[in-house]
């Protein structure tokens, strides 16, 4: 509905969803000449509502989901420390992360593949060697470590904001508190309906995140959304956990998944759960709360890692992601080229938010992209569903 005092406004791109992605995507179109680029948000400036918040997130460069995202991790480190120079504040904490399981447990067997079949700069600990450098975990006899010097954390909510600063200062508008109802496409570009009023856009690049079902209905049966806890607990001894001595890490024992970075805040350590059984939904709106004893597992299990943590949480906190049955992200433009949308993107999302943001500034400006893998697309995902029917 467009009000009368509300003119429908004319763009050439628009970004419909400013979090990891849209915060990025806008970064790099506003440095294209002569484009006129709108982003739009529901919230605010870099809020704390999206899949994005929790102070920290991990990158790799070992990456054990395998060598189809190696080429966007080259891409995506580059361009972290481009945005850092630009924004003039450290994004990427260069720390390292630290794998550690047994020799078989399949996470360390998939991260040596990747760094064997790709060369990648790492170094193997052995369980004696991963005791005297790493004391702050508790590393059990079958233990074995795995350092990706090129692994590092970053700094989410900086990122976002940082990201969303330049692109205005480079001339793109945003409208923030502004929730986009509809994206029609029709023969001359695409028609966004928000609660603002209408805009009306040669390409919407949509970066909705875990509301992408809403505005993208092609993406509804490939997606779920998943109820994910991140965790923080208070160490005896801080000075240990400092970003100069404690790398981010990943511990695997069977299905227990942790994951966690060192403290920034000087007093708390992330040390969270990956996968455990939390409920998903198919929308964001169904997703039920954390469970009552959430807090009193997890501390069981943080206190078998880390013996001397403070057995409780000192924050814990709910948050939220879509991901795609097989854990690909999709990206892809629609065959009017009105549309490009990013959406799934299963964990991925934040380290490699700058090339997911350039691969979208591609589709939408130049209407390719050789960055992005044929595997992302909504035909090889279908693909792949009907292969697996
Ligand atoms: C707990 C947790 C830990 C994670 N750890 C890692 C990690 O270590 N490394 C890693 O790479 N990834 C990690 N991820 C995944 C990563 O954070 C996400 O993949 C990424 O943040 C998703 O980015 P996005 O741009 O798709 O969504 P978001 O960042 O959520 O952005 C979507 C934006 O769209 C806006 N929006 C939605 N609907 C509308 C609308 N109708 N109108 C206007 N605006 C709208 C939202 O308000 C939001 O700002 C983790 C995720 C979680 C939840």
């Amino acid at each position: 509905m467009t009000s009368a005092s509300t003119p429908e406004e004319l763009v050439d791109v628009a970004v419909i969803g400013a979090g990891s992605v849209g915060a990025m995507a806008l970064w790099h179109l506003s440095k294209v000449p002569g484009l006129s680029v709108l982003g739009i948000e529901q919230y605010g400036r870099a809020h704390g509502l999206g899949s994005f918040a929790g102070e920290s997130r991990l990158f790799r460069m070992a990456y054990k989901e395998g060598g189809l995202y190696l080429p966007l991790l080259t891409d995506a480190r580059r361009q972290w420390l481009e945005l850092e120079q630009e924004a003039g504040t450290e994004i990427l904490l260069q720390v390292g992360a630290l794998s550690i399981g047994t020799e078989t447990q399949p996470e360390m067997v998939a991260t040596r593949e990747t760094i064997d079949n790709f060369g990648l700069p790492h170094r193997y600990l052995d369980t004696e060697e991963l005791r005297k450098e790493y004391p702050q975990h508790d590393v059990h006899d079958s233990d074995v470590g795995i350092l990706d010097p090129q692994g590092a954390g970053l700094r989410p909510e900086v990122a976002v904001c940082s990201a969303l600063r330049l692109a205005e200062a480079n001339g793109v508008r945003m409208r923030y508190r502004c929730a986009v109802e509809a994206v029609e496409p029709g023969d001359n570009g695409v028609t966004i309906r928000t609660a603002q009023g209408v805009v009306r856009a040669r390409t919407a690049i949509v970066t909705t995140g875990s509301w992408a079902t809403e505005l993208l209905p092609g993406v509804r049966d490939l997606v779920h959304v998943q109820r994910l806890a991140l965790s923080w607990f208070m160490p005896a001894d801080i000075g240990r956990y400092l970003p100069e001595r404690f790398p981010v890490f990943m511990r695997d024992i069977d299905d227990v998944h942790f994951f966690g970075a060192p403290s920034l805040d000087g007093y708390s350590v992330k040390v969270s759960p990956g996968h455990l059984d939390l409920p998903s939904a198919p929308t964001l709106a169904e997703l039920p709360d954390l469970p009552d004893d959430f807090g009193a597992h997890l501390a069981a299990q943080v206190t078998d890692f880390f013996p001397d943590m403070n057995p409780e949480p000192v924050r814990l906190t709910a948050h939220h992601e879509m991901f795609t049955a097989d854990r690909v992200p999709i990206v892809d433009r629609d065959p009017t080229g009105s549309i490009v949308a990013v959406a799934g993107l299963s964990g991925h999302g934040f380290k490699l938010a700058p090339t997911f943001g350039r691969i979208a500034r591609e589709l939408a400006v130049d209407g390719t992209s050789t960055l992005c893998p044929r595997e992302f697309t909504l035909a090889a995902h279908r693909q792949r569903a009907a292969a697996l029917a």
